[in-house]
C-alpha cells in the first residue's frame, strides 16, 4: 500500500479503509513514513475530515500502536480528565490532587503545549526538579502512595500520537474534528481508567471554535469511549476568555497554587470544581451537589494543596516552591500594555492571546524549540471589565526583550473594546454524557 495514494485518496475527499489508514499509523510509528507525507495526510484530513467509521478505526489505531496500560497494581477507583485544549487552562493542576484528596486515583498521562494552548506536562516542568518521565513501577507507586502523580506521554503508550501530536503543533492541523478525537481517545483507551470526565472547550481560544462542532466533539469521543465500556461523560465549557488570569507555564502553576489555597479567580475555581465534582460523581460518591461540596471542602481547608505538594516531592520537585510561590524565578523583562480607549472590554480573541504568549516564549514553533517558562501574560482586565484609556490591562513576561512588541501588538489586536458592557456567559455550557 503506498502513502502517496492514501494522500491522494484523502485529498479527494475519499473515505479511507481501516487497513489504509492502519498502514499509515503503523508506517508512521515504524518510521518507514517520513513527517512530510504524515503531514500531508493530516493536511488532506484537515480538509476533507473523517467519517464516524474512520475516526474510530484511527483511533484504535493510534491505541494498538504501543502498549496498552494495566493498572490493576493502582487500587482504587482510577479517573482522569482531558481538556481538548485552551487558553490558561490548568485545571489539570487543581483538579487531579482535589480528587485524589477525595479517594480517587489519578495515573494521570498529559501532553505538552499544542498549537496556541498549553499543555500540563510543560507547566508542571516549570517547578524545580519536577520528573514527568517516570518508569511505569514509579508512577504506580506514587500513585498508590499519595493518590496522584502526572506524568508525559511514556513511549509505549500510543506512540502514534506522540508523532503526529508533534507533528500537527507545528504544522496547522490541530485543529481537526477527527485529529482532535483520535488524538485523545486513542490515548485515553490505551490507559486504564475506570473513569473519564473530557472537557471540551469551545469558543475562540479553543481549537473548535463553535458551540456546535463542540457538541458534535463531544459526542463522538463520548461515544467512542462508551463503545469501549468507559464510564465516560464531557463537560463543555467556555473558552471565549482565558481562564483565570495567567497564562503561561509558571505563571499558571502559581495560579493553580492560589485556586489549592482557597483563593483565585472566580472562572477558574467554577470549573474546575464542576470538573472534579463530575469525576466524584462518575465514580459513584454521591450527588453532583455532594460531589462539588466535598470539592468546595478540600480546597478551603488545604488538603489538596497538601496532596498536590507530596506528589510534586514525590516526582522530584521542590514542594517549597508549591508552599512558597515566590520562589519560582521572575522573567527578566516585563512590559505593560495599556488599553486604547475608554469603554467594556466586550470580547477577546483568545487564541490571539496565546498566540502573545507563544511570541514571549511560552510555546514552540518548531519541534526542537526550548520554552521560556517564566514567559507569559498576567490579565489585569478580562471581557465585561471597564477600562479608561492608558489604564494597565495586562503585564507580559519574558526572558527575550524583542519578543515584547510583537507580543503587546498581538495581545492588543486581540482585545476589542467597546462602548457598551457585552452580555453575560456561562461558563459551563453542556453535559454530554
Ligand atoms: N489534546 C490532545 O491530546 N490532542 C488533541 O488533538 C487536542 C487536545
Amino acid at each position: 500500500m503506498r502513502m502517496y495514494d492514501i494522500i491522494q485518496k484523502k485529498r479527494d475527499g475519499g473515505a479511507l479503509s481501516a487497513e489504509e489508514i492502519r498502514a499509515f499509523v503503523e508506517g508512521y510509528v515504524k518510521g518507514e513514513i517520513p513527517d512530510y507525507q504524515a503531514a500531508a495526510l493530516c493536511m488532506a484530513i484537515y480538509f476533507r475530515g473523517m467519517n464516524v467509521e474512520e475516526t474510530t478505526e484511527l483511533t484504535l489505531a493510534i491505541r494498538d500502536s504501543g502498549q496498552t496500560l494495566d493498572f490493576s497494581r493502582i487500587n482504587g477507583i482510577r479517573a482522569d480528565k482531558h481538556s481538548t485544549g485552551g487558553v490558561g487552562d490548568k485545571t489539570s493542576l487543581i483538579v487531579m490532587p482535589v480528587v485524589a484528596t477525595l479517594g480517587i486515583k489519578v495515573a494521570k498521562m498529559s501532553g505538552r503545549g499544542l498549537g496556541h494552548t498549553g499543555g500540563t506536562v510543560d507547566k508542571l516542568e516549570s517547578i524545580k526538579g519536577f520528573c514527568t518521565d517516570l518508569s511505569v513501577s514509579e508512577f504506580e507507586r506514587v500513585v498508590n502512595e499519595i493518590g496522584v502523580a502526572i506524568v508525559g506521554q511514556s513511549a509505549d503508550l500510543a506512540p502514534a500520537d506522540k508523532l503526529l501530536y508533534a507533528l500537527r503543533d507545528v504544522t496547522a492541523t490541530v485543529d481537526s474534528m477527527p485529529l482532535i478525537a483520535s488524538s485523545i481517545m486513542g490515548k485515553k483507551l490505551a490507559a486504564d481508567d475506570d473513569c473519564i470526565v473530557l472537557d471540551v472547550k469551545t469558543g475562540s481560544g479553543a481549537f473548535m471554535k463553535s458551540l456546535e462542532d463542540s457538541r458534535a466533539l463531544a459526542e463522538l469521543m463520548v461515544n467512542i469511549g462508551k463503545r469501549a465500556e468507559k464510564k465516560i461523560m464531557a463537560l463543555i465549557t467556555n473558552m471565549d476568555i482565558p481562564l483565570g488570569s495567567a497564562i503561561g507555564n509558571s505563571l499558571e502553576v502559581i495560579e493553580a497554587i492560589e485556586v489549592l489555597k482557597g483563593e483565585g479567580p472566580a472562572d477558574l475555581i467554577e470549573v474546575s470544581v464542576a470538573l472534579a465534582a463530575n469525576i466524584l460523581f462518575l465514580a459513584g460518591k454521591g450527588s453532583i451537589e455532594e460531589c462539588e461540596a466535598q470539592v468546595r471542602r478540600v480546597l478551603l481547608d488545604g488538603s489538596a494543596l497538601e496532596t498536590f505538594a507530596r506528589m510534586v516531592k514525590a516526582q522530584g520537585g521542590d514542594p517549597e516552591w508549591i508552599y512558597h510561590p515566590q520562589k519560582f524565578p521572575r522573567a527578566a523583562y516585563e512590559a505593560t500594555v495599556c488599553a486604547p480607549r475608554d469603554g467594556y472590554i466586550a470580547r477577546v480573541d483568545t487564541e490571539g492571546y496565546g498566540v502573545s504568549a507563544l511570541l514571549l516564549g511560552a510555546g514552540r514553533n518548531t519541534k526542537e524549540d526550548r520554552i521560556d517558562m517564566t514567559a507569559g501574560i498576567r490579565l489585569l482586565a478580562k471581557t465585561g471589565d471597564y477600562v479608561r484609556a492608558g489604564e494597565p490591562i495586562a503585564l507580559l513576561y519574558t526572558e527575550k526583550q524583542e519578543r515584547l512588541a510583537s507580543a503587546s501588538q498581538k495581545l492588543l489586536e486581540a482585545t476589542v473594546i467597546e462602548d457598551n458592557a457585552p452580555a453575560k456567559t456561562s461558563l459551563i455550557l453542556d453535559r454530554v454524557l
